[in-house]
């Protein structure tokens, strides 16, 4: 069977012959890969700027957002059967015994960094036709969340991301009332936060590179939110348009706007860093004014990545609610499905919002 892989020694991507994996232990699942999500970080690790092949060998499989149908069980599986739906969890727990998130199943929280991402880091991916994974790492996914199921892996950063936020928001001694939120960026992690904002009843505003009027600003009001371009109105000067906001989800990426995106926030406020920067962009800032005006307005800024199995039950259950509220919204969000043939392509050349890859369709 054919499998999309990276060579990062010889700075090249293919697609390689690999033989059918077999269930070797008895928690092993045997599953058929169905689609698999495209996102920044495939873009990142096809550009060789991140991602690492198994030990041992000069290739990584790509694909981490990945669903799939089971076809055979060990027979210690519990819970999946032939013919269930399931997504599998990014990350891996590092084997150091001192771990205490990895020990305890969040290896989302390691403390060593020595954990494996499949896909990413150190442990092959999904963008191939057949997997073996252990059921530890499978989350069963509602058959009537087929078609959108892809969309569950990265909306578990956003999962994981309001979990953070709720608790943070919880320390505060008043009911804040309605609330109004923020989210930078309109990729599909930025465009499921803000269906998440909605959801919850936040006055939802996105703010991001795209023109207002375009495809993702209208996109935005049939949620019920509103749309400010980055070319109408600079991220420092967005609060006077909008107003302030009590909790902002930043998911661009961008080390300028991560930083000064916080010159948007309320008093009390919270913002969760969800974009990955580059390790050398270059951002002029008062860090003294930004310092005080977190410490004289009680505000918090945290970083969050990757999600643990209580994230993704929550963004089950957050894109069973999208359904309900706004399935053609959330549909929207998948530009294509291509074959695996087209998966260079599509990560080499960036358009629309989420393209997939359709390894093979549900047994007849
Ligand atoms: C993935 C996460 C991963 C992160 C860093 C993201 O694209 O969704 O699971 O932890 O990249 O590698």
């Amino acid at each position: 069977m054919q499998a999309l892989a990276v060579f990062p020694s010889k700075k090249d991507l293919q697609l390689v012959d690999i033989p059918q994996p077999k269930l070797q232990r008895s928690t092993d699942v045997l599953l058929r890969v169905r689609e698999v999500g495209l996102c920044g970080t495939d873009r990142e690790i096809v550009a060789f700027e991140h991602g690492s092949p198994p030990p041992g060998s000069d290739h990584l499989i790509l694909g981490h957002e990945s669903v799939a149908e089971v076809v055979e069980v060990g027979r210690d599986v519990r819970g999946l059967r032939p013919g269930d739906l399931v997504v599998a969890i990014v990350r891996r727990p590092c084997s150091h015994p001192e771990c205490r998130p990895c020990r305890a199943g969040r290896s989302d929280f390691c403390l060593t960094g020595d954990f494996t991402e499949r896909g990413i880091k150190h442990a092959d991916g999904f963008l191939t036709e057949y997997v073996v994974d252990d059921q530890e790492y499978l989350v069963r996914v509602p058959n009537a969340l087929a078609d959108v199921a892809v969309l569950i892996e990265p909306l578990t950063v956003v999962s994981k991301a309001a979990i953070q936020a709720r608790s943070i928001l919880d320390r505060l001694p008043y009911e804040p009332g309605l609330q109004r939120g923020l989210v930078v960026g309109a990729g599909p992690v930025g465009l499921l936060g803000a269906m998440a904002l909605v959801a919850n009843g936040y006055e939802t505003v996105v703010y991001s590179r795209e023109p207002e009027g375009g495809d993702k600003g209208s996109l935005v009001q049939s949620l019920g939110g509103s749309y400010v371009s980055a070319a109408s109105q600079p991220i420092e000067r967005l609060a006077e348009r909008t107003g302030e906001f009590d909790l902002v989800l930043e998911a661009v990426g961008h080390a300028p706007v991560m930083m000064a995106v916080v010159h948007s926030l309320h008093p009390n406020g919270v913002v969760a860093l969800t974009g990955i920067p580059a390790e050398n962009a270059p951002a002029e800032i008062n860090v003294g004014r930004y310092l005080r005006e977190m410490v004289l307005k009680n505000q918090v800024v945290f970083g969050t990545v990757n999600a643990g199995r209580r994230d993704y039950m929550a963004a089950i259950q957050q894109l069973e609610q999208f359904m309900i509220l706004f399935p053609e919204s959330v549909r929207k969000l998948i530009t294509g499905r291509h074959p695996l043939g087209e998966a260079s392509r599509m990560l080499t050349h960036r358009e629309g919002i989420k393209n997939v890859v359709q390894l093979s369709r549900r047994a007849a």
